[in-house]
């Protein structure tokens, strides 16, 4: 911060023409307290102001336009409520009218006849001739027509705001206001002279006049790269510094050798080849675990990806070399089913495993469970995420496996726990593929690993839309299929207002699919969020053992579940569910050698944006495509976790559009990081006080000047 940056931090009241008033509504609405902050306020568009229109060449699809005359007559008509004010204007070539609904006292006193003005809006055909309403009007010699022949910037404003005479306009004129006062040396460079240079940056000072002021189309381009590559830059460097600081505040545990685990299971006992993705996780892996380092590792990949197998193999490295291992599941049905899939794929090799669930009850074998953990008897230990919170103690605990299905706050957690004294070897696996640039963003000062890849012979799962008018063929679809001896998830949304409501919908469903498929042919389970457990436990295993062949469910069916006959997945009212979550449904079916299908139904109704995500269904199974569009239709701030990146209070940035811009920006701050990991080179050393700044300063907001 230079020693003149006061007077960007000089209150908004004290600029010319702002008062109290004003500078009360510019706090309360767009908290823009500063000059600082006034600096930050950016427009969203320009309007150009660089030509001159002629009347005589205005026709029906002429856009805004800006023109230069004089006003001939000035005429008030209607009466109360219907009272408009119209000003013949005419610039030589031909006369037209600018008319004003609201404001018409003013406008009368301002409004002079053989007066130039200049005049700026969108010509409108009404009864045969052009005309605006409410134009931007300004005399020509007015002196701060200096900065008007070029293209003018336009604010977000609110309706209080435009009361006060701070609209876009109004907004516009404090800028200049402001420009008049401030000088170049009044903004600091936060960008080392080198990153300018190298990424032919410009200037911050001319970024943010021409942001504000431009003098043409191709100088705001230039500003709005630069400024949004510093939202971003500074971003990745907060992300790669906190990652920095990981790393020199905690050793990681060292995994030397692999062994006759790690090995044994790799030549006798693997029950297929790993695919590409699989075997690149596992080396990365590998060489975190050998770098003395503490890994912090997301694993994405989507649904049946197999994650599972690397996060065994990762097991595997650290009892090689004398550790503990734990895997947590979200639920624990997930939690039991990887104690027995991961039982039956150990086999005899003398890995010892364990499974630790609430469900568990008596003491005693708690007891002993917890006992032969402290004795380090115990290998790998299998539970649910309590095994987090819980006063489970390891005897040494060495890689934890954290698989967390679609949440997202786990991650979060792991960092809160990776906080402790020499913390095990973290990998969080996740099957909600995010996009890249949000990987980046949120989780950029974790290690990120992508399975990008599925095992080799799956069938794509075949998706269709279906308007609920076509509902008999569908039953003709599920009996084709039961006939071939397949089975039939139909799930319903949650509706969410009331519980009874959702019950209710279900239970219809129920009813109705029961009669188009009776018994004794027929046999039908359901499970709904509000039964027992026990008896939700019970319809899923009568499911699962092929008891039933349809499966009716609201959304509890979304995680877990494996039931690799299951070949058809219906989707009742579509429309109501996001992209990631019709996604996970999905994955639920085409987990056996089958051919599999899924089956979106939905009324003829739908917004665009249904639309778009019943198409992206029909069109991709590609879980990272998916999440792109789910991104763009819903912004970043769905997610959770975005809160606390900064992502969402960036000013200009926008990490759907501006991808091009994020990736260049991460590369230049890994390219400091790694050159200069605590920033200790002295052309680093003002990023490194702005970086300070940033942290300890709570009201300081990314991008926010000064
Ligand atoms: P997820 O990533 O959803 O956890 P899983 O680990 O459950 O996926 O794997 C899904 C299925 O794919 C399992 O039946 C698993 O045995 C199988 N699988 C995993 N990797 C491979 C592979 N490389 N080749 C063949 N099948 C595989
Ligand atoms: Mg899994």
């Amino acid at each position: 911060m230079s020693y003149r940056s006061h007077i960007l931090d000089s209150p908004i009241e004290y600029l010319k023409g702002i008062g109290p008033k004003r500078g009360e509504s510019f706090k309360k609405e767009l908290e823009v307290f500063t000059f600082g902050d006034l600096l930050a306020h950016f427009p969203f568009r320009y309007v150009d102001k660089t030509q001159l229109y002629r009347i005589a060449d205005i026709s029906p699809d002429t856009p805004h336009v800006q023109l230069r005359g004089v006003i001939t007559n000035i005429q008030t008509a209607g009466a109360q409520r219907t009272t408009r004010l119209t000003a013949s204007f005419s610039d030589g070539t031909g006369i037209m009218d600018l008319t004003w609904f609201k404001g018409i006292s003013y406008m009368k006193s301002y409004l002079k006849t053989n007066t130039e003005y200049l005049v700026y809006g969108k010509p409108r055909m009404f009864r045969n001739q052009f005309s605006i309403s409410h134009p931007d009007i300004e005399l020509v010699e007015d002196k701060k027509m200096q900065f008007e022949n070029r293209l003018e910037a336009v604010y977000p404003s609110t309706e209080k705001l435009k009361n006060k005479g701070l609209d876009s306009r109004g907004i516009h004129k404090a800028m200049k206001m402001l420009f008049e006062k401030i000088t170049p040396r009044d903004v600091t460079e936060n960008l080392p002279p080198s990153l300018i240079q190298n990424y032919q940056l410009m200037g911050r000072w001319d970024a943010l006049k021409n942001i504000h002021l431009p003098e043409n189309e191709q100088l705001i381009q230039q500003a709005q790269f630069r400024l949004k590559f510093e939202d971003f830059f500074f971003i990745q460097m907060r992300m790669l510094q906190s990652k920095v600081q990981r790393m020199d505040k905690y050793k990681g545990y060292l995994f030397p050798e692999l062994g006759e685990y790690f090995l044994g299971f790799f030549n006798t006992r693997l029950p297929f080849e790993l695919t590409n993705a699989q075997k690149r996780v596992l080396r990365e892996i590998r060489r975190d675990t050998l770098s003395g380092r503490h890994m912090n590792r997301l694993l994405q990949g989507d649904v049946g990806s197999g994650k599972t197998i690397v996060a065994l193999m990762t097991c595997l490295m650290a009892i090689d070399s004398g550790f503990q291992a734990c895997i947590m599941a979200p639920t624990e049905i997930l939690a039991q089913q990887h104690y027995e899939g991961i039982g039956k794929m150990l086999g005899d090799i003398g890995v010892s495993i364990d499974l630790l669930v609430g469900s568990i009850k008596g003491k005693k074998l708690r007891r002993n469970i917890h006992e032969k953990l402290e004795l380090g008897m115990t290998d790998i230990l299998i539970g649910t995420h309590a095994l987090i919170e819980d006063t489970v103690k390891f005897k040494n605990l060495g890689m934890v496996v954290i698989d967390e299905q679609h949440r997202f706050g786990v991650a979060q957690r792991a960092r809160l726990w990776a906080k402790n004294v020499q913390p095990p070897h973290i990998l969080v696996m996740t099957a909600t593929p995010i996009p890249r640039t949000l990987a980046m963003t949120v989780y950029g000062d974790l290690e990120v690993s992508v399975i990008d890849e599925l095992p080799p012979g799956r069938k794509a799962i075949k998706t269709f839309h279906f308007f609920d008018s076509k509902r008999l063929q569908l039953f003709q679809f599920m009996r084709d299929e039961i006939a071939k001896g397949r089975q039939v998830y139909i799930v319903y949304p949650l509706i969410g207002e009331s519980e009874t409501l959702d019950y209710k919908n279900l239970e219809d469903g129920y009813e109705s699919i029961s009669r188009a498929f009776p018994l004794p042919e027929y046999k039908v389970s359901i499970v709904h969020g509000q039964m027992h457990s026990s008896d939700k436990d019970f319809e899923m295993q009568r499911f699962k053992e092929g008891e039933t062949q349809i499966l009716v469910a609201t959304t509890v069916i979304e995680v877990g579940v494996d039931v690799p006959n299951a070949s058809v997945m219906v989707i009742e009212s579509a429309e109501r569910f996001g992209l990631a979550q019709l996604h996970q449904l999905r994955g639920r079916v085409g987990r056996g050698g089958e051919q599999s299908y899924c089956i979106l139904m939905t009324g003829y109704k739908l917004s665009s944006e249904a639309r778009t995500r019943m198409n992206t269904m029909v069109e991709t199974t590609d879980g990272f495509k998916i999440a792109e569009v789910d991104m763009k239709l819903r912004g970043p701030g769905d997610l959770r976790g975005t809160q606390q990146s900064g992502i969402l209070n960036m000013k200009l940035a926008d990490i759907t559009k501006d991808s091009k811009i994020l990736y260049i920006a991460r590369d230049a701050a890994s390219e400091i990081v790694q050159e200069d990991p605590h920033l200790e080179k002295p052309e680093n050393h003002s990023l490194k006080r702005y970086l300070k700044a940033m942290e300890s300063d709570t009201r300081m907001e990314w991008g926010r000047i000064s």
